[in-house]
């Protein structure tokens, strides 16, 4: 983990008057902790996108770029599996027609390409600064049952392995993860790395004080951070 690294970067957005990390702001810092993610290239106009798509290869992912944007497919700012140049650049009008409809005074900072990560089972991971406790990590399984049902389970930061194996064990979706109706197995401890390097990096950065991916795409072998934000001051 470079952490001189992520303590610099944050350090500048805070500077800047920043409250959050955008998406690709976030994902530097992931990458800086060694969680993986996909490859992508923030780009202004579509003609720098078709360029982008180019280098990134087709299926990917469009997707937009706003601090005062928390849950971008609520607003039509997600498009997953664009095909090709035609396709990318017919979703990237609509997208901006999306906003333009939903929330017209976002400042939109740019859209992202990105790698499109196959399909798997999506959990959520995160880290936060709590007032009365500290650092501590979050985990938990699926984004509607995490944000319907609250099912999540929480343990100080820094922590070990085992204690990233009974949070995960903790919350109700984890059969999702261990073959629950002829799924596969899931990679724990790609997940268990993953809890382990955010409660690190919230306990090692001034200046952050959440971070959250989600989803982390879990697969048989590997785990891929698709989304993440983080919010510093
Ligand atoms: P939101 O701001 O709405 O949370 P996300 O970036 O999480 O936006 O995208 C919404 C959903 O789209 C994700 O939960 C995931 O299922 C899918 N998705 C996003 N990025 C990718 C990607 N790079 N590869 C595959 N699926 C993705
Ligand atoms: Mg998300």
């Amino acid at each position: 983990m470079d952490n001189r690294e992520i303590e610099r970067l944050v350090k500048e957005a805070v500077s800047l008057g920043k409250k959050t990390l955008v998406e690709p702001e976030a994902k530097e810092v992931l990458r800086l902790a060694s969680i993986p993610v996909p490859r992508f290239q923030v780009v202004k106009d579509v003609t720098a996108a078709v360029e982008a798509a180019g280098r990134i290869g087709y299926p990917l992912v469009l997707k937009l770029v706003s601090p005062d944007i928390t849950h971008k497919s609520d607003v039509g700012g997600v498009a997953v599996g664009i095909k090709d140049a035609k396709e990318l650049e017919l979703t990237w009008s609509q997208m901006i027609l999306n906003v333009a409809d939903e929330n017209p005074v976002a400042m939109i900072e740019g859209f992202l390409i990105e790698e499109m990560a196959p399909k798997g089972v999506e959990v959520i991971v995160g880290a936060i600064k709590d007032e009365q406790f500290g650092p501590v990590a979050m985990f938990g399984v699926g984004g509607v049952a995490v944000e319907l049902m609250k099912d999540v389970s929480f343990r100080l930061a820094p922590l070990d392995k085992k204690e990233a194996f009974e949070m995960m064990a903790e919350v109700k979706g984890f059969p999702l993860l261990t073959g629950f109706r002829g799924g596969s197995f899931k990679d724990l401890d790609a997940i268990a790395d993953v809890i382990i390097k955010l409660a690190g990096v919230i306990s090692s950065t001034d200046g952050l004080k959440e971070i959250e991916i989600n989803p982390l795409i879990v697969y048989d072998e590997g785990a891929i951070a698709v989304d993440a934000r983080a919010v510093i001051g």
